[in-house]
């Protein structure tokens, strides 16, 4: 299977996406008119502290949330729940840990109805480029963290969908980790074309990976501004000396601190 070949043609678009949960203390709005579109192929990232909407957001997008007012929309047409066209990756990798990490990641594809030579086919291309040869027959309980999340995205990856939807997946990893986590990740993606939405908190990691990106604001979420990160790919940590860089970070650092502050006062009002 030749993964430079599936072009995604997926374009999302979130459309005045209101999400709102009935509690016993009344009904929180958790996504406030929410509007953004994300092309095929762009890398985008949604950023914000604690609870100002991303994961709710980004539910709505795999379809296991429905919009209370607004619809998001896969290539024009309204999503109704989740489907194989969007992959979704966790903090936490949840693998099957009776299967080996081969096994993990042919299971998606033998789910679609591919045989078991396709699906192999399809794994070890994916075991390539997470770099876990040695591994391929390994358990996950006898994988480190950082090697366990890269199965879990090659898991996602194996049925080829347009859009991969990840939830903090490098959260939990230390920051060397997660360094070499994010250059793998842009590595994967330049391959394969696939459309990413990414949820973070950590300004520096939305920068590094991003095409743009979308910083939310807190209590309701809203999309409070856009920005474009024009940095030259493929992207390495000499980036990180470059005066844009620095000024998009400046940028972040301004807009997060201000809706921290918020997150804190609001947390705080009885
Ligand atoms: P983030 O991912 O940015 O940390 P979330 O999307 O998880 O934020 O949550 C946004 C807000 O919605 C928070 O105030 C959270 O408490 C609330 N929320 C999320 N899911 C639920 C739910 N199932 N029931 C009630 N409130 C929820
Ligand atoms: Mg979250």
């Amino acid at each position: 299977m030749d993964f430079s070949k599936v072009s995604s043609s997926a374009e999302i678009e979130v459309d005045d996406v209101t999400i709102a949960f009935d509690t016993p203390k009344g009904q929180v709005v958790a996504v406030d008119r929410a509007s953004f579109q994300v092309r095929s192929g762009e890398f985008v990232c949604l950023l914000g502290p604690s609870g100002c909407g991303k994961s709710t957001l980004l539910n709505a997008m795999a379809g296991f949330e429905k919009p209370y007012a607004g619809m998001v929309k896969m290539t024009g047409a309204e999503i109704q729940g989740p489907g194989p066209d969007r992959g979704m990756v966790f903090q936490q990798p949840f693998l099957f840990p009776w299967k080996n990490v081969r096994s993990n990641i042919m299971h998606g594809p033998r789910m679609l109805g591919k045989t078991a030579e396709e699906a192999g086919e399809i794994a070890d291309e994916l075991i390539g480029m997470i770099g876990l040869s040695r591994f391929a027959l390994a358990y996950p309980h006898t994988l480190s963290g950082g090697m366990q999340q890269r199965v879990a995205i090659a898991r996602a990856m194996a049925n080829k969908p347009e859009v991969l939807l990840m939830d903090e997946p490098f959260g939990a990893l230390d920051a060397q980790t997660r360094i070499v986590m994010q250059e793998n990740l842009l590595d994967l993606w330049e391959k394969t074309h696939t459309t990413i939405v990414f949820v973070t908190h950590d300004i520096e990691e939305a920068i590094f990976l991003a095409d743009r990106i979308l910083v939310m604001s807190v209590g309701p979420g809203r999309i409070k501004e856009t920005i474009n990160v024009d940095l030259p790919r493929p992207r390495s940590d000499e980036i990180l000396a470059k005066p844009e860089y620095l000024t998009i970070k400046k940028q972040c650092l301004d807009l997060i601190r201000a809706e921290s502050l918020r997150a804190f006062e609001k947390s705080s009002e009885r």
